[in-house]
């Protein structure tokens, strides 16, 4: 089964680097997958998901959720701050912090509800137009930023580009967390976790390599 297969992959790579065998959490990532391999892979007892959009988990998991108990969602894709409070009351954790007017939302419904999502940082560490993410030397201000609004920052994420060695942006995203006090670190993907667990991810992303290529919606 590929879930297995994956959980014993990560099993082995974080053997491999010494780490405590619960020290990685392997996050389904199940954007854009039919409902029937969501629910295998919940029949199999996985309970922690990740979707990249608001309005998809919001029409799929309310009612897993009431089918099975324990989900946690992870949202793991670029938010609108119109769609910050739907967010937050749907997902344990939100990986796509990434500009200060987010944070500022945040912070505010925070105030409004007294509750809060695990948040992550997410850093464009190869510096890509076209990608979301705090630039790697504006990364440290703006944790500060966030602590200072009393926000539940646990750690960075980043997607590093598709045409480079991964395996330099994990360092550096490990190097900007650890001088700034932050043990989460959300990367690591179907192709490079392995790697990924290696420079000490806490949260790896995996979809297409337990649910099989997405089918396009
Ligand atoms: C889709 C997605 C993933 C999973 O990608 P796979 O290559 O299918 O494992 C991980 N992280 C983010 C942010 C994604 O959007």
């Amino acid at each position: 089964m590929a879930l297995d297969d994956i959980k014993s992959r990560i099993a082995a790579a974080v053997e491999k680097a010494g780490r405590a065998p619960d020290s990685v959490t392997l996050i389904a990532v199940s954007k854009v997958q039919p409902d029937a391999r969501v629910r295998t892979v919940l029949e199999q007892g996985h309970r922690s998901f990740g979707e990249n959009k608001v309005q998809e988990a919001a029409g799929k998991w309310p009612a897993f959720r009431e089918e099975f108990d324990g989900i946690d969602l992870h949202l793991i894709g670029p938010l609108q701050t119109n769609k910050a409070r739907q967010a937050m009351e749907l997902a344990q954790a939100i990986h796509s912090l990434d500009r200060p007017k987010l944070a500022n939302t945040l912070a505010r419904l925070a105030q409004d509800t007294g509750a809060c999502p695990d948040l992550f940082i997410q850093v464009n560490t190869g510096e890509e137009q076209q990608k979301a993410g705090i630039l790697p030397a504006d990364a440290d201000a703006f944790v500060a930023e966030c602590r200072g609004l009393d926000l539940p920052v646990r750690g960075l994420m980043c997607i590093p580009p598709v045409d480079e060695e991964p395996s330099l942006h994990f360092a550096l995203l490990a190097k900007i967390a650890a001088r700034n006090g932050l043990s989460g670190l959300s990367m690591g993907m179907s192709g490079d976790f392995e790697s990924a667990i290696a420079l000490g991810a806490t949260h790896v992303r995996v979809g297409s390599a337990i649910f099989g290529e997405r089918v396009p919606g």
